[in-house]
Order: C-alpha cells, then sequence, then structure tokens
C-alpha cells in the first residue's frame, strides 16, 4: 500500500492532516498482514490505529470491546464520519442481533463492534466464516490478562474465532494500561504468530504528580483549586462526597458540579455536557466519570481518596494537560485514607459462599428459574436488591462484579438507548398492509419519509419528532408503534433507560457455578499486590513519582521528572541530579556492605566539594535511607528490601 494511501484515508475520513507519534507505524504493520499490539496512553489515539487500516482495505473490521456505552459512542462517531457501523452486544434481541450480522455477512458494514461473551454465540459463530473480515481489533486487550486488573474471561475465547475466520485476518490488540506480565499474555492469549509491539512512552512531560499527606484535604483541596487556573476533577470513592464537595465549593463561589453512576441519565449528559463547554468549571466525580470523555484542557485532577491500583490511578490523572499544557495530578491521603483502601480491597473480594448466595437471590430476585434466561436482559435496581436479601451494598455490588468477571452476568450502568426501527415486511408487503389498513396509512408514509433505510436494518428514530409531524401525541406515536409492531409489520425497540442486569448463560444452580477457590485466591492475590504497588507509590518519599509510574509499566531507566513533590525536595539540595546520583553511585554499595564513617565516605565519593556529600547524607538521613550508629553510617536494609 503506497504510502499516501492511507494519509488520503485519515485525511477524507477524518481530516487530520498527520498521523501522531506511532500511529503510522503501527497501521503499517497492520496492514503488512502482522498481528500487532498498540501500548498507548489514554488520549494517544488508538481508534485511528485500527480505523485507518480497516478504511484503507476491503472488508470488514470486527472491533472487541467490553462496555457498551463506549461502543455506542464509537458507532455514532464513525456513522457521523458517514462510514457504516454496528454494535451487537448482550441484551440485545436476538431479532436486532440477527439483523446486524446479516448486513455484516453482505458487506453492508465496515465495523461491527462486538461484547466479547458475544463470541460465543451460535448465531455470530455461525456468519462470521461468510464475513470478509480484513482486520480483527482488540480494544482494552488487558482485559484477556487474569494479572490485569480488569480481567474478563469471556476475552479468553477471542483466540478461539481466529480460525473462523477466511484469509486469516491479523489482530490488532489495543490498550492503555499494561504492566510487562500482561504485555507478554496479552500476545501468547490472542495466539500472535510472532510477538511485536509497539509502545508509545508513557511519560507525560506537562503533568506533575504531587502526593500530599493531608489531615484537612478540603482545605488543601481550596488551596489548590484557588492557585490553579482553569478546569478540573475531582475523584472521591463513594457517590455522597461528590455532591458534598460539590456543594462546598459552591459555597466558596467555585462553579462545581457532582458526577456519579447513580444519578439520571440525563443528569449525567447535561452536568458532562456543562463541564465539556466550561460552564462548570470543576467537576467532582467517582470512577464512573471520564470514559471516553476526550477534554484537552484540564489543568488538574485530585484525588481525594487512594484508589485501588496504580493503573486506574494512572489512566484518572492522565485525563488532565492532554493539550500538552502544564496540568496537576494531586492525591492527597492520610492515615485513615490508607485502611480504607485495604478495607476496600477485603470487600472487594466477599467470601465465596456469599458469591455464590448472591447469585441465587439473584435469580429469585428477578425471577428467572433455574435452566432459563439465556441472554435475557432484565431492568435491575441495586438498591431494590439489597433490600430483599439483606446484603451490605458493597458486598452485593462487589459479588455482582465478581460474577461478571466469571462471566455469568453483566451488569451495566443505565445507559440511553435511543429507540429503533426495522420494518420486517417487504416493501410491497407493506404496500398490501397499507391498503388494508388505511388507518395506519399515514403513519407510515411519515416514517418512511422521516427515515431512510427502515427496510434494510435497525435505524434510530425520534418518537418526538415524529409525532410533531403526524400532528399526534408522543404517547400516541409510541402506542402506534407497539401496535405495529404486535402486527409484525415492523419491529420496535423502545429506548430505555435503566440499568441491565443480563444472565449470560441461563440461570444455573447455584451449586453448578464453576468458580474455583484457586482462580479466586490467585485473583485476590494479584489485586492485594496492586493495592501495595499503589500504596507504595503514595507513601513514597524518595522515588520521583513519575520513575514510580513508568517503572510499574516496565519503563526502566524512566528519568526522573525533576517537578513532582519528591523531585523538588531534592532540587532544594542545590546539587544537580547528575552529581546527585554520582555520589549516590559510589557510596552506596560500600554502605550496603558494612557501617561507614563520614571521612570514609567522602573517601567513596571522591569529589572535591565535600559539601556535596554533606547534601546527599543528610537527604540520606531525612529520607530513613540511612541509618547512622554512633560515628558510622550504614544503609537502612529494610529500605533497600522495600525499593526492590
Ligand atoms: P484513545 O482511545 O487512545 O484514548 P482516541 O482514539 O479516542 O484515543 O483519540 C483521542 C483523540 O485524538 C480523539 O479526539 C481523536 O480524534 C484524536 N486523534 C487521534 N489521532 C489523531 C491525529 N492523527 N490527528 C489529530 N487528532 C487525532
Amino acid at each position: 500500500m503506497s504510502h499516501d494511501h492511507i494519509h488520503k484515508v485519515l485525511h477524507r475520513h477524518w481530516a487530520y492532516n498527520q498521523f501522531r507519534p506511532l500511529q503510522e507505524d503501527i497501521i503499517r504493520s497492520v496492514l503488512a498482514g502482522r498481528d500487532t499490539l498498540a501500548l498507548l496512553p489514554t488520549g494517544g489515539g488508538k481508534s485511528i490505529c485500527f480505523q485507518v487500516p480497516a478504511m484503507a482495505q476491503e472488508g470488514i473490521c470486527i472491533v472487541i470491546t467490553p462496555l457498551i456505552a463506549l461502543m455506542k459512542d464509537q458507532v455514532d462517531q464513525l456513522e457521523r464520519r458517514r462510514i457504516s457501523a454496528a454494535a451487537i452486544f448482550s441484551g440485545m434481541p436476538p431479532k436486532e442481533i440477527d439483523k446486524v450480522l446479516e448486513q455484516a455477512v453482505n458487506g453492508e458494514l465496515k465495523f461491527l463492534y462486538c461484547s466479547p461473551e458475544r463470541l460465543r454465540n451460535e448465531m455470530f459463530r455461525m456468519r462470521l466464516p461468510k464475513m470478509p473480515v480484513n482486520l480483527l481489533a482488540v480494544d482494552e486487550s488487558h482485559c484477556i490478562s487474569q494479572w490485569g486488573y480488569d480481567f474478563r474471561p469471556p476475552y479468553l475465547k477471542i483466540a478461539h474465532i481466529r480460525p473462523l475466520m477466511k484469509n486469516n485476518p491479523p489482530v490488532i490488540a489495543l490498550t492503555a494500561t499494561a504492566t510487562p506480565p500482561v504485555v507478554e499474555d496479552i500476545q501468547n492469549k490472542l495466539e500472535f504468530k510472532t510477538h511485536n509491539v509497539f509502545q508509545k512512552s508513557f511519560e507525560r512531560k506537562n503533568l506533575t504528580y504531587v502526593v500530599i499527606h493531608e489531615e484537612d484535604k478540603l482545605m488543601r483541596l481550596l488551596r489548590l483549586v484557588t492557585n490553579v487556573p482553569g478546569t478540573g476533577i475531582i475523584y472521591v470513592r463513594n457517590r455522597k462526597k461528590t455532591r458534598e464537595i460539590a456543594l462546598w465549593l459552591q459555597n466558596k463561589n467555585i462553579p462545581a458540579g457532582y458526577y456519579h453512576a447513580g444519578l439520571d441519565q440525563k443528569i449525567r449528559e447535561k452536568r458532562q455536557q456543562e463541564w465539556m463547554e466550561g460552564k462548570i468549571r470543576i467537576i467532582v466525580a467517582t470512577n464512573a466519570f471520564g470514559m471516553g470523555i476526550d477534554k484537552p484542557n484540564v489543568r488538574f485532577v485530585a484525588h481525594m481518596d487512594v484508589p485501588d491500583n496504580l493503573e486506574a490511578y494512572f489512566q484518572e490523572a492522565g485525563r488532565g494537560g492532554r493539550d500538552q499544557k502544564q496540568s496537576w495530578a494531586v492525591l492527597m491521603y492520610n492515615k485513615e485514607d490508607l485502611l480504607d483502601a485495604q478495607r476496600y480491597f477485603q470487600w472487594a473480594y466477599p467470601p465465596l459462599e456469599t458469591i455464590k448466595k448472591v447469585y441465587d437471590e439473584l435469580g429469585n430476585f428477578l425471577k428467572v428459574p433455574v435452566g432459563t434466561g439465556v441472554n435475557a436482559a432484565y431492568d435491575f435496581e441495586i438498591s431494590q436488591f439489597v433490600k430483599t436479601c439483606n446484603l451490605h451494598p458493597v458486598i452485593a455490588f462487589n459479588a455482582i462484579k465478581f460474577l461478571e468477571k466469571e462471566g455469568y452476568l453483566i451488569l451495566s450502568d443505565a445507559i440511553k438507548n435511543t429507540s429503533r426501527v426495522f420494518i420486517s415486511l417487504n416493501r410491497n408487503q407493506l404496500y398490501e398492509f397499507q391498503v388494508r389498513h388505511a388507518y395506519y396509512d399515514p403513519f407510515i408514509k411519515i416514517l418512511l419519509r422521516s427515515y431512510p433505510g427502515l427496510f434494510s436494518g435497525y435505524v434510530r428514530i425520534n418518537e418526538y419528532e415524529i409525532s410533531r409531524r403526524a400532528a399526534i401525541t408522543v404517547e400516541k406515536t409510541q402506542d402506534i408503534l407497539h401496535k405495529l409492531s404486535h402486527m409484525d409489520v415492523l419491529d420496535y425497540q423502545a429506548s430505555s433507560e435503566n440499568p441491565q442486569l443480563v444472565f449470560v448463560g441461563q440461570r444455573y444452580h447455584y451449586r453448578d457455578l464453576q468458580i474455583s477457590p484457586e482462580t479466586y485466591q490467585y485473583r485476590k492475590e494479584a489485586a492485594r499486590m496492586r493495592l501495595e504497588a499503589i500504596k507504595d507509590y503514595v507513601t513514597s518519599s524518595t522515588r520521583c513519582r513519575s520513575h514510580i509510574l513508568l517503572d510499574y509499566f516496565g519503563e526502566k531507566n524512566a528519568p526522573r521528572c525533576g517537578k513532582c513533590d519528591v523531585c523538588k525536595e531534592r532540587n532544594k539540595l542545590n546539587l544537580s541530579q547528575y552529581e546527585f546520583d554520582l555520589v549516590l553511585d559510589r557510596i552506596k554499595p560500600a554502605m550496603l556492605k558494612e557501617k561507614i564513617t563520614l571521612q570514609e565516605m567522602i573517601k567513596y565519593a571522591d569529589i572535591e566539594d565535600h559539601k556535596k556529600v554533606m547534601s546527599v547524607l543528610s537527604w540520606l538521613l531525612d529520607h530513613n535511607k540511612v541509618i547512622k550508629y554512633g560515628v558510622y553510617y550504614a544503609w537502612n536494609t529494610r529500605e533497600h528490601q522495600k525499593e526492590k
């Protein structure tokens, strides 16, 4: 493929003039037919990496991605660019899935988004060999690894569909968070023909990380928002606090709003929009906020609680400074918060028996008989559920999340589902119907005139718009659509806004749940290690924050940032980084071996200005790196172990 071709595609469909760093290399690798893993930080432009090669070739690209809301966003975005795309996910009526699959087989789609558990579906597996697939894209590919922080078992099935595709298309895996073992795992589990990774450094030069140990976090927050002009995000763990802090800020005349998954969908959208447009300066939110949001000028991201792991922290903090201008990622904590983090971790892994009990109670609550319920979606309010089963909401929620990770259930937040219509009759049959049922004739005419494409697939409609044109009420419009649906003239999928719970397979008897205690332990242990890693990040007073993060994501020997709170402390020494490291490199091995005196230390350091050695030493003493025994100094080996 010529150099020009992919640039033309980029320009024609996206109106961008050039590729971002690595995008072009990744695209070329894919076009050369190679399995490719792309590791780009959030906002790095991952979508382009699979969308451009898919557009540059004949055929359809299948995209696996776990979050229904984001899937819909992407489909919308593509459609706005006049690229045909559709999604299939659990909870969607089989009829509609069938229609989408048919369009995919007929070459009417360029992109088919699938949630991973759909891959097991028979309808999908039968149609897949007939689709002209040019690329299989696996977004959020870290979900395939048990080592990752967001393991989803259905991802393990992705490799199974590779042999079902004709012409053996390559796979591109994408992620913004992967530690080195996860990077390995992704390539193995997706059965890469050869390992092939493109990784953009996760260093964020314009983002300054700061950790503040503080008892009075609110006052400190106020200082932050007064000192740093511009827009920001404040993350807290619980929903109640989002409201309290937002109101508190408003009282201080700072325009703030709050956001969490428990709010009405419409309110959420409105808040998010107001914040995007700068009408609200600060949004106080739980981690439900931010995914898929692409606001360039966020000047600070503050965390008022300790997040569960560095992966989540890096993603959330990384929403600051997308425009490359100086921004702040501030984490405030006190002792109590560290204990809280520990508590949350315990809650996240309720005993296995509890998890099974919750599964059983769910079936009873939703009245799903054992052996039925395959892929059925139920409106589900967790607050109602916990009332009936007498469980702590946090425990119930985490048990459901665990069952979700085991592939038994899917719990989606309230997602906005626009209403959709597909006309199941052909043109002649419809005409005959109109003749026989004159009453519906004007309505059908308006429908056909307003929405092209109703015969070939599900089309999004707006009942309000139709009612205006037909000069009837919205209720009447819905009523007619339901009636036509019952008469099998069309299929009407009315919009829904409730959170949904889906049984991915049938409802099992709880004795038949296959959750092995080993898997459970293994997952819990991996989560505990991630918690330890973030605790180390928070409590370290000697390692550059950026350095810790980069190291965690596998970038060894990354430079110190020189700007975080730790580096700032060190800068006060009036020593260059180079001098500091030089002295340290010379005296540390000696002190690790035995106790030495100051005179000996100066000899080892071997630099002219002895004061510099004293500065390094006093810094090491202040930070508990070195211990003094009378006139002797020795490395604090306990700290040394921790560093390792
Ligand atoms: P990610 O999935 O890595 O977080 P996205 O694919 O959503 O990132 O891209 C982030 C933003 O960058 C989007 O608004 C996208 O349109 C934009 N973008 C991506 N590539 C380019 C490019 N080559 N030139 C200009 N903008 C781009």
